[in-house]
C-alpha cells in the first residue's frame, strides 16, 4: 500500500500565518496533484495542534524571544512565536488543500511540556502518537513525506519514518515542500539522503 503524508499544511505555516514558511502555500497545489493523481492508497495530513500554553512558545519563557534558543524537556528548543493553537484559524488547515481526499489526520504537539516536530512521536521519543501503528495496521510500504516546514517537521517525520517502519520506503517530496531557513533545507535535504530516503519531485511521482 501507497501512502501520502502531508506535514502541517496549516494556516500558521503558510505566508500571513503566525510561523510563515516563506512560499509555504506554493505546496498546496502541488499537494492536491498528488492527492489526485498520485495513485496512493492512503493519505494522511499531520497537524500542528499545541494548547495556548505550550512550551515551545517564546512566550512562556520570560527574557525569550522568538527564534531565540532555549530548552524544553532537557533539551536545546528553538523558542517559537505562539502558532498553531488549537482551535484557532491559524491551526486550519491551508483553505485549498484537499481535505475531502484525507483518510487520517494525525494530531501533534498537545504536550505543553514537550515538542513535536515529528508526526510520529514527540522530541523526547517518550510519547508516540500514534502513526506507525496506523501505517502498519494500513499495510503501507511506501511513503512519500511533504509539506511545512522541511528543517523541522518535515524531516523530522521522515527520519522517524526510517527508524520506526524500517521495512517502508520513504521518500521525500522536494518541490511539495519547502523551509525555514536555505542552508537548513540543503542539510535537512543531505541528511535525509544519508539516512536512505529517496528524494524525488512530484512530476517523478506522476509520470510514474
Ligand atoms: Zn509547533
Amino acid at each position: 500500500m501507497k501512502a501520502l503524508l502531508l506535514i502541517d499544511i496549516q494556516n500558521g505555516f503558510c505566508p500571513g500565518g503566525n510561523l510563515a514558511v516563506p512560499d509555504g502555500d506554493a505546496v498546496v497545489p502541488v499537494a492536491n496533484r498528488l492527492i489526485r493523481e498520485g495513485g496512493y492508497d492512503v493519505v494522511i495530513a499531520s497537524q500542528d495542534w499545541h494548547p495556548s500554553n505550550h512550551g515551545s512558545f517564546a512566550s512562556q519563557h520570560p527574557g525569550k524571544k522568538a527564534f531565540d534558543m532555549g530548552e524544553l524537556s532537557g533539551q536545546p528548543q528553538v523558542m517559537w512565536p505562539d502558532h498553531c493553537v488549537q482551535g484557532t484559524a491559524d491551526a486550519d488547515f491551508h483553505p485549498d488543500l484537499d481535505m475531502a481526499e484525507i483518510d487520517h489526520i494525525q494530531q501533534k504537539g498537545e504536550n505543553p511540556a514537550v515538542d513535536s516536530y515529528s508526526a510520529f512521536r514527540d522530541n523526547d521519543h517518550a510519547a508516540l502518537t500514534g502513526l506507525a501503528a496506523y501505517l502498519k495496521a494500513q499495510q503501507v510500504n511506501e511513503l512519500d513525506i511533504c509539506g511545512l516546514a522541511t528543517d523541522f517537521c518535515v524531516k523530522f517525520s521522515a527520519l522517524d519514518a526510517r527508524d520506526m517502519l524500517p521495512d517502508v520506503k520513504v521518500r521525500f517530496v522536494s518541490d511539495a515542500s519547502r523551509g525555514i531557513d536555505p542552508s537548513g533545507v540543503k542539510t535537512a535535504i543531505d541528511e535525509m539522503r544519508s539516512r536512505g530516503i529517496g528524494i524525488v519531485t512530484s512530476d517523478e511521482i506522476l509520470a510514474d
